[in-house]
């Protein structure tokens, strides 16, 4: 069997042209959507991470301030430039890019995004919201996924969901919204003992863990859908400079039934979804019912 491969640039191109009506009707309003994007530093990652997401806003119509702050910036600095923000109407979501330098403690300054801005879906009211089954603003890779999922017509309800990877920002969260979907859940973390021996096991596997092509094609059920979250850039090998996934794309492609590539799979649907709740931002504040 060869995967049939879900390609993120073009499903997230295609969600992003059906968001434009939903600006233009806020456009009539005089609402333009506005994500503020702070970036602390100069982490070279970071910098193409807040590039790509400022231009799709534009291109969407929406404005996204870039807020630069150098690394020395103080923690109470930055949590002044939040308080201003919060208090800013043109500006309805509100995105730190993480990580932040070692002296800032990330977890303050994302609690001190107002709730309601909260684009990324990382403060804990939104986590609850989350974990309780009402979601506003549902972090943006784990939605991203449930997208893909949901355009290729795939249901999670019976299936066997297992994720590779417990952080807040990906595993805990697609693990949440897997579940509302009706999946039976497995989280696995790096005690995991026998690792393969859980991916075998899973209908639908997402990996969000951080170390190149760990899931190779044998930790992969015959069939299974594989969602490959991992961005690594490698240091060595013939590919060095390059990105690769999590899974070893090569050898898992030939046992899955559908997979997604790194790069051009979860990647364009996090920026996709980042919009989505910045404009779902705008219409709530407008009074307009989110889609
Ligand atoms: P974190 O480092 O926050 O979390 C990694 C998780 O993987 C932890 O739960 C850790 O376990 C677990 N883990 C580590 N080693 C193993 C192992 N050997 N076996 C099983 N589990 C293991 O990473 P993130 O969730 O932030 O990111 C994961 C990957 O996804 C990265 O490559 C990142 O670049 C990428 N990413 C991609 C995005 C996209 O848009 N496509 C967005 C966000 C992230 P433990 O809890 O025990 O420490």
């Amino acid at each position: 069997m060869t995967a049939r491969i879900l390609d993120g640039n073009a499903l997230g191109r295609e969600l992003r042209s059906r968001m434009r009506g939903r600006v233009e009707v806020l456009a009539a309003r005089g609402v333009t959507p506005g994500l503020a994007v702070i970036l602390v530093g100069e982490n070279p990652a970071s910098k193409v991470y807040v590039r790509n997401k400022g231009r799709a806003c534009e291109e969407l119509g929406m404005h996204a301030p870039l807020i630069n702050l150098t690394g020395s910036t103080s923690e109470a600095d930055l949590l002044a430039e939040i308080a201003k923000l919060n208090d800013d109407p043109a500006i309805h979501g509100i995105l730190v890019q993480l990580p932040l330098p070692a002296h800032i403690a990330s977890k303050k300054v994302l609690e001190a995004i107002a709730p309601h801005k909260d684009a990324d879906g990382f403060h804990p009211i939104n986590v609850g919201l989350l974990a309780s089954g009402t979601p506003r603003f549902a972090p943006c890779t784990p939605a991203g996924v449930m997208e893909m999922l949901a355009a290729e017509n795939i249901n999670p309800r019976g299936k066997h969901a297992v994720i590779v990877g417990a952080s807040n920002i990906v595993g805990k969260p697609m693990a949440m919204l897997l579940l509302q979907k009706g999946a039976t859940i497995t989280i696995c973390n790096s005690k995991t003992p026998d690792l393969g021996a859980m991916t075998r096991q899973a209908d639908i596997l997402v990996v969000a863990v951080g170390r190149p092509k760990m899931v190779t094609g044998d930790m992969v059920k015959p069939g299974a859908v594989v969602i490959d979250v991992g961005i690594n850039r490698l240091v060595e090998g013939p590919n060095a400079g390059k990105l690769a996934g999590d899974v070893d794309f090569d050898t898992a492609k030939d046992v899955a039934s559908l997979i997604t590539p790194v790069p051009g799979g979860v990647g364009p649907m996090t920026i996709t979804m980042l919009l989505e709740n910045t404009l779902r931002a705008a219409e709530l504040t407008a009074g307009l019912n989110a889609v």
